[in-house]
């Protein structure tokens, strides 16, 4: 039996959670990412795993509109703070939210989708995780709450979205998605290594790791809370955020993604608005503030989407925009991120040596970059 083959697999896991004789088993593969293992004994055959796979079995959508938009809830969001907006009206309404966060179990960080609890719970789901988040402890719930007739929203990269739509079945309008912009995945086990590598060098525990901290302004301005205190590092001088950007960590499933595209999977697609200030004429408070708040664009793909919107509208500052605007600096929404040529090689070295050898191999293959970034960083100080 075949799912799909292993280049365009994302790991989602649906396909082991549809199979009623328990014949998949997710399993981590050398280089840490998790696929699906039949097992052909077991097995009778039924199709039900490629069916519910989202890489066979997608339904993507023109947008209806294109939006750039600042939610009022966004102090701890990546960008304009669009999913924690909507996810604050409707844990008000007492309706259920599923999104991804960064926990520590054992002295392992563990990135997974779980349910919000309370508005104050939120702020553990708001910001982005550059690694990739299970799903599947969530799936069930998500369900058993749909056939209870309660009102969802699920937040998580178009992969994920059309996973949960196929395991729950499509157009139901008690589900809404909001998918991401994506520019791919690393695993789960190389973003815990480079934790536990930075834990070691610094000889202290990590309590938190942000990719985008806020406090800094909206951009790529990461911070590590060690148990001493937050200390302040930089996206051009961290190996795993580097790399990461350069398109060398993915998945081979990103290189391939068949959801980086214009057309859409979820209700909403969310992502940066970079360089919005060129297209769009922001009201002079937005204007002021931008640098802090961050601005989302928006694709607005279904009839569900946008009475959310407009439901919710005096929540957000609205701007119009287009497709051609927001896909100016965001290339995630109309290609899959190229393959860095030196990935085989970092996963070789991260086969061999683990995360020391990654970050060993990065200091020397950019020692004189690394040098100039340092420089500029002090400089800059942000
Ligand atoms: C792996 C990844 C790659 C991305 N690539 C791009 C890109 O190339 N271009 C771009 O414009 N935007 C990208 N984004 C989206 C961007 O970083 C912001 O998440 C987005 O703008 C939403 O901002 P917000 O302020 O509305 O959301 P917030 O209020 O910050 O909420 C963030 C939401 O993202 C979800 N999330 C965070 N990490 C993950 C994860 N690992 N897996 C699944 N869901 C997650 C959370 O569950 C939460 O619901 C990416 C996000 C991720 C997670
Ligand atoms: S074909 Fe059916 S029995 Fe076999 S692995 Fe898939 S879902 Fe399970
Ligand atoms: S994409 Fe998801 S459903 Fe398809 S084979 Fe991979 S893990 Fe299974
Ligand atoms: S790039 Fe595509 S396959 Fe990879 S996580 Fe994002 S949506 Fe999924």
């Amino acid at each position: 039996m075949k799912i799909c083959d292993k280049e365009n697999c994302s790991g989602c896991g649906i396909c082991s959670l549809v199979c009623k004789k328990n014949a998949i088993i997710m399993q981590e593969d050398d280089d840490g990412f998790i696929f699906p293992v039949i097992d052909e004994t077991i097995c009778v055959s039924c199709n039900l795993c490629y069916k519910r796979c989202p890489v066979n079995h997608n339904k993507k959508r023109q947008p209806l509109d294109s939006l750039a938009i600042i939610g009022n809830n966004n102090s701890l969001s990546a960008s304009g703070g669009v999913f924690a907006t909507i996810a604050t009206r409707y844990l008000q309404e007492g309706s259920y939210v599923y999104a991804a966060t960064l926990s520590k179990k054992n002295k392992k960080f563990i990135v997974k989708h779980q349910r919000i609890k309370s508005v104050d719970d939120l702020k553990r789901f708001t910001g982005s995780i550059y690694s990739q988040s299970d799903i599947t402890p969530i799936i069930e719930d998500v369900k058993e709450k749909l056939i209870l007739k309660k009102k969802v929203l699920f937040c998580g990269t178009p992969c994920q979205v059309q996973g949960i739509k196929n395991y729950v079945g499509d157009d139901n309008d008690n589900l809404l998605t909001i998918d991401l912009f994506c520019h791919g995945v690393p695993s789960n086990k190389m973003f815990n290594d480079y934790l536990i590598f930075l834990e070691d060098r610094n000889k202290r525990n990590i309590n938190c790791f942000t990719f985008r901290d806020k406090k800094r302004g909206w951009g790529l301005f990461p911070s590590v809370l060690f148990d001493n205190g937050k200390r302040k590092i930089y996206a051009n001088t961290s190996s795993y955020y580097r790399l990461f950007l350069s398109g060398a960590l993915n998945r081979t499933s990103c290189y391939n993604c068949r959801f980086a595209d214009n057309e859409r999977v979820g209700d909403l697609s969310i992502g940066d608005f970079w360089g919005s200030q060129e297209f769009i004429e922001l009201q002079n408070r937005d204007k002021k503030n931008l640098s802090k708040t961050g601005i989302s664009a928006v694709l607005v793909n279904t009839e569900l989407g946008k009475s959310t919107l407009y439901e919710y509208e005096d929540d957000f500052s609205i701007y119009s925009s287009n497709i051609e605007s927001i896909a100016e600096k965001n290339d995630a929404i109309m290609r899959p991120t190229k393959k860095n040529a030196f990935r085989e090689s970092i996963m070789q070295v991260y086969r061999k040596e683990g995360y020391t050898g990654i970050e060993q191999w990065f200091r020397n293959q950019f020692a004189r970059q690394l040098f100039f970034s340092k420089l500029k960083n002090i400089v800059c100080k942000k």
